[in-house]
């Protein structure tokens, strides 16, 4: 079995083809003669020859979406954490080691090119990755779509860690010119902000005209999407905003040459950078103005292609437009104006259209990321959207009242201003009242929803929320991260797998077979020691391969409790000092992730991990049994590294607080065994993994919720357990910031009388769990046993089941069986 059997044979393509197509790349796009080329230009040279092979199909999928009239998703979205494309794009069209065949005959390294293409980094995390996996998921099932949303000319910031603190620098993948994408200049639209309106007679007195004060133009920028064997593909439009005027002649003739493009700075400021926070909201102006830009932009794309070949009231049988979390909450409002005002759509059969159309994906349960905005400034900004949003909120309102629901207490729940303090606009409950259909990410989030946020609107409206567990795409973060294990498990369970990733249960029948374990387990050291290389190269902490790979990557936040996985290797220091001679598991902790800008506690703990490691890693008495790492610049390319070589994942986030997580599924589908809560998506990985197969430890959801009503100060807790009292100790000693003994100190306070994440309270039940998976990783063939059940029994967490569950209840789009 070699790499190439993994795909498609290619079809009418072959190396000599390539090899030509590439050269003349180089020659007439790059403007490079071979013999002068850098690695660079034979990237570029590389990508629009795989672009070319694309492009070919793209055209046939539209063509074909058009012609047979299909219904349309639009997946709008404020981030898309797409990772790189080149070897992505390859694979999905069979053409991987055709490929590296062509580049090798002209002295090219596929794998070198690989890694220079820029990873964009249009999103923060899990939010954003997801959209990318289902983009791509879309396109394996021919699922006509377009995804939405910015180009930010800065991504997500770089991260540096420099003595052991985060720093940021601008991420600026555009530098070098983007093969992948095409710009639309053609396709621009006017997005508004400001001004006033006007009530016109007409429409039920429903209508108006809006003037606007200052105009921006959306510009679309397409990069097409290949699915998986190159059957389909769909396209990714995301907007540029440009000044309609970009220079005032009339200013700069007056000598104001910079007065004379001031305009153009604000109009363009609107996609310059992506807001590096996570679960939580800037909610600045300019947030806003990104929000209402892409959603406006995309709404009027939309329409525009539906009314060529179809009228407006067959908008819900053509159209399904999914909202990624609140983000393009506004666009509910949008496509009422758009309807009402230019459309002259009555006002029930808009709102009819509207809720025909709309279906909203909640993330987050997070008091702090639910968004809202100030009504002043939403007064100012977009005049028109706040009289269509109170005339909703006054109709929903009234339709309650006629249902005999007066409750004022109830009415204000659920009211789309809030008016507790300072009046605000909040998007949830538009996002809600909009939709036909709301969706949690996991079975355990869904059932929060119903509970919390949105109680009172589950019991007005008991059909409307669904749960949509979360997938990711088996060819990035399987196929493609992890070809070594790909190629053990086509060998074992079939070339169909790579299609049809439930075909991977059958690994139970085999779980016990000890020449697989055997194959299983020198696959994963292979890939160990390529993540210990750049381990080294990138930190200078030199790791063993056989040493257990315990991974906690992911976002740095408190609910994340990466505190309590440091707090827990402090412990176990202290251990191995106290005890030198046990026989202990060798361990090599490995973090990742990046803190918003502004979150200093995040940042802190980024220190103490840095700090930590700094004086573990420097520990001779230890024989190299524990060492901690942190590698910088967390992002997908890195992810796809890290995953492979992984032994333990740690999915340890306070119960009820992690709405599904995704990580937790590229790691178990790569044969990592899950340190977890009851928590997200865990909840499942437990049914299908079996309880045997993971170590599910610390407070429920409810235990949570009873635990922070009785009081959250933990002086007891921390007296009862002398493993984690001695831990804080050495933390508020200064122990491991001997140049700031204070370092510590608040940290160590907040533990113990305001542990609001319940890290003190889930310490000794994560310690145990701990030296539980110690004990396994000394039997090996139950080590590998568990694996197998878990490469097995994640196959659902497959983003094609997530897909085709949105298509059959959400959207109503037939699927191609
Ligand atoms: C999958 C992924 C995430 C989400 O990880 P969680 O563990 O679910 O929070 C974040 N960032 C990147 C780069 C990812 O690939």
């Amino acid at each position: 079995m070699t790499a190439s059997q993994l795909a498609l044979p290619s079809q009418d393509e072959d190396v000599a083809a390539l090899r030509r197509l590439i050269v003349n790349k180089l020659a007439y796009s790059v403007g490079k003669d071979p013999i002068a080329a850098r690695a660079h230009d034979w990237f570029l040279a590389t990508a629009l020859a795989v672009r070319d092979r694309v492009i070919e199909r793209w055209m046939t999928s539209t063509r074909a979406t058009k012609a047979e009239k299909k219904k349309r998703v639009y997946y709008l979205s404020l981030e898309f954490l797409i990772g790189r494309s080149l070897v992505d794009s390859l694979h999905n069209l069979g053409l991987t080691e055709t490929m590296r065949t062509a580049l090798g005959e002209l002295g090219v390294d596929l794998e070198a090119l690989r890694g220079l293409e820029p990873d964009p980094a249009l999103g923060n995390g899990g939010l954003g990755r997801l959209a990318a996996c289902y983009m791509e998921s879309m396109a394996s099932l021919a699922v006509p779509a377009h995804g939405y949303g910015i180009r930010y000319e800065n991504g997500l910031f770089r991260q540096v860690i420099k003595d052991g603190e985060q720093q940021e620098f601008p991420d600026t993948w555009l530098e070098h010119r983007n093969p992948w994408e095409f710009e639309r200049p053609e396709v621009a639209y006017p997005i508004g902000f400001g001004g006033s309106v006007e009530a016109l007679a007409g429409n039920g007195g429903h209508a108006a005209i809006w003037r606007p004060a200052e105009t921006v133009d959306a510009i679309a920028f397409d990069t097409p999407v290949v699915g998986w064997r190159g059957r389909h593909v769909n396209t990714l439009r995301l907007w540029s905003a440009r000044a309609p005027d970009p220079l005032r002649l009339d200013t700069f003739n007056r000598g104001d040459h910079l007065g004379a493009l001031a305009a153009r700075g604000r109009a363009e400021a609107i996609t310059q950078v992506l807001y590096p926070s996570d679960e939580s909201e800037a909610g600045q102006e300019l947030r806003l103005r990104q929000e209402y830009f892409f959603a406006s932009a995309s709404i009027q794309d939309l329409l525009r292609r539906h009314l060529e070949t179809a009228p407006l009231e067959t908008l819900p049988d053509c159209v399904a437009i999914q909202l990624n979390d609140t983000h393009p909450a506004i666009g509910v409002a949008e496509m009422m104006r758009l309807l009402v005002d230019v459309h002259q759509v009555e006002w029930e059969k808009a709102w009819a259209l509207t809720q025909g159309v709309f279906s909203y994906t909640n993330h987050t349960l997070l008091p702090e990321a639910l968004e809202t905005w100030p009504v002043p400034l939403m007064e100012r900004l977009l005049p028109r959207h706040m009289q269509i949003i109170y005339l909703i909120n006054a109709l929903h309102l009234d339709r309650l009242a006629e249902g005999g629901k007066t409750d004022p207490a109830l009415l204000a729940t659920v009211s789309l201003i809030d008016e507790h303090g300072p009046r605000r606009v909040r998007m949830g409950p538009l996002s809600f009242l909009g939709s036909h259909k709301v969706n949690g990410v996991s079975a355990l989030h869904t059932e929060l929803m119903k509970e919390t946020v949105f109680r009172d609107f589950h019991a007005l409206y008991p059909d409307r929320i669904v749960n949509k567990t979360n997938g990711i795409t088996f060819r990035r973060w399987l196929h493609e991260a992890n070809p070594g294990l790909t190629r053990l498990l086509v060998e074992v369970a079939g070339e169909s797998v790579l299609d049809k990733a439930e075909g991977l249960e059958m690994l139970a029948a085999h779980s016990g077979d000890s020449a697989l374990h055997e194959r299983l387990a020198r696959v994963r050291r292979a890939n160990k020691e390529v993540l210990g290389g750049i381990i080294e190269e990138r930190t200078g902490i030199r790791v063993d391969p056989d040493a257990m790979f315990d991974v906690q990557i992911k976002r740095i936040h408190e609910y994340k409790r990466q505190l309590l996985n440091i707090l827990e290797t402090v412990a176990l220091y202290a251990a191995m000092r106290a005890h030198p001679t046990s026989d202990w598991t060798p361990r090599v902790k490995i973090f990742a992730g990046k803190a918003a800008a502004s979150y200093h506690r995040a940042k802190l703990i980024i220190k103490l991990i840095n700090d930590v490691a700094a004086v573990v890693n420097a520990d001779a008495t230890l024989r190299g049994r524990l060492k901690v790492a942190f590698l910088p610049n967390y992002n997908v390319s890195l992810a796809e590294r890290i995953i492979p070589a992984s032994d333990l994942s740690e999915q340890i986030s306070t119960a009820g607080m992690e709405a599904s997580g995704t990580g937790n599924m590229k790691l178990a589908l790569n044969g990592a065994l899950t340190i977890g809560t009851l928590d997200g998506a865990n909840v499942e990985i437990l049914e299908r993994v079996g309880a045997d197969n993971i170590f599910i430890f610390g407070m429920t959801a409810a235990e949570v919720e009873a635990r922070r009503a009785a009081g959250i100060d933990m002086a007891e807790t921390i007296a009862a357990s002398p493993m984690l009292a001695q831990a804080l100790e050495e933390l508020r000693s200064g122990r491991f910031s001997p140049g700031e003994p204070d370092r510590y100190r608040s940290l160590v306070d907040d533990l113990t009388h305001r542990d609001y994440f319940l890290v003190s309270a889930d310490f000794d039940a994560y310690a145990s769990a701990q030296a539980e998976v110690a004990q396994r990783w000394r039997d090996p063939a139950a080590w590998w046993r568990s694996a197998l059940l878990n490469i097995g029994g994640v196959s659902w967490f497959s983003s094609d089941r997530a897909v085709r569950e949105y298509a059959e209840d959400i959207w109503n789009v037939p699927l191609a069986r």
